[in-house]
């Protein structure tokens, strides 16, 4: 007999832990491997390749009724084009494999290709193949993309350093209130409800930004707010061993968000920190440089509010608007502890 130890024991990271060493075979040529937004390996010529992957799964993810098919589509791509634009990379191409369950209508997937189809062109990524295969119950979608980034630019999650100003390039939170909406745990009045609807089924990979960053040279760092910014700064955090301070006050609400927080009497702060899938990029910035960035951002039409900074330690914590300091730790979403 042996000692069955179940998923949600270890949680997502914990197994990625455990699965991690078996994969290294040939370790010449992988810049970075498992812990990154992509992996990232070294080929011939000026750029490194990037390769990305993300999982969707019927009711794991989204329910068929949240969204038209285009909407799906266009989602199951950008959160793909989203790490890409986190490595500091030009994505290149997209593979999609799904299993379909057998009573799917085709105009169904002909929409899902349409809307993805319609991403793929304004960022110019190809679809090139992929698998298909039957489901007994639930619709899987798989995407893979691959994208390219020059060696000396690319963004990784590990060097952050101390000193550095933390800043994200949007606003953080709606996509979280936006799912509770979808969830139906809510009414609110529409002109509430659908920015931030909208936010969860709709989010733009900030791939501008990203090439952007990276470019620059200012930017030491970076993650997308996949799992919510409490988990993802705490994933930079941890692997660039140095410890992070939030001031409370320097991080933007929105509009939806502040009218949603406030006709659920909740505070903001508590949903951006904890609610996942904003897709925004959130970095490290050499701290003599981050203020000419961010006027240089701004006038080019993208957003980068400063929000706090990387100390020596371990560790976050939050500084609230009446200067009292609070620790947090990563609560956002683990796929098999949730
Ligand atoms: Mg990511």
């Amino acid at each position: 007999m042996y000692n069955a130890m179940k998923l949600k024991e270890i949680g997502e990271f914990g197994f990625i832990d455990r699965v991690a060493p078996l994969g290294r075979i040939r370790a010449e040529g992988v810049v970075k491997g498992i812990g990154d937004d992509c992996a990232v390996v070294a080929v011939d010529g000026p750029d490194y390749l990037l390769v990305t992957t993300d999982l969707l799964v019927e009711r794991v993810h989204f329910l068929m009724d949240w969204a038209p098919a285009e909407v799906i589509g266009r989602k199951a791509l950008a959160v793909n084009l989203s790490d890409i634009a986190a490595c500091g990379g030009i994505p290149l191409d997209a593979f999609i494999s799904l299993a379909i369950p057998e009573d799917l209508d085709v105009e169904w997937l002909d929409g899902f290709y349409q809307g993805m189809r319609g991403l793929a062109d304004s960022f110019r990524v190809n679809l090139l193949g992929g698998d298909t295969t039957g489901s007994k119950s639930d619709l899987v979608i798989n995407v893979a993309v691959t994208g390219r980034v020059p060696c000396d630019q690319v963004l990784l999650r590990h060097t952050a350093r101390e000193g550095d100003v933390i800043a994200i390039t949007g606003p953080l939170g709606e996509s979280a209130a936006g799912l509770e909406i979808l969830l139906g745990k809510l009414q609110l009045p529409p002109q509430v409800a659908a920015p931030l609807v909208a936010a969860h089924l709709e989010p733009r990979p900030h791939l501008p930004e990203g090439r952007f960053l990276a470019s620059s040279g200012a930017c030491t760092s970076a993650i997308d707010v996949s799992d919510g910014l409490s988990s993802d700064l705490g994933h930079l955090c941890q692997d660039s061993g140095v410890a992070a301070v939030v001031y409370e006050d320097r991080i933007p609400v929105s509009l939806p968000l502040a009218r949603f927080a406030e006709l659920t009497s909740r505070n903001p702060i508590e949903i951006i920190l904890s609610g996942g899938e904003d897709y925004v990029l959130l970095v490290a910035l050499k701290h003599n440089m981050a203020e000419d960035l961010q006027r240089r951002a701004h006038q080019q039409g993208m957003r980068l509010h400063p929000i706090g900074e990387f100390i020596a330690g371990r560790g976050m914590e939050l500084v609230r608007r009446n200067n009292t300091r609070e620790p947090f730790g990563p609560r956002g979403w683990d796929h098999f502890r949730a």
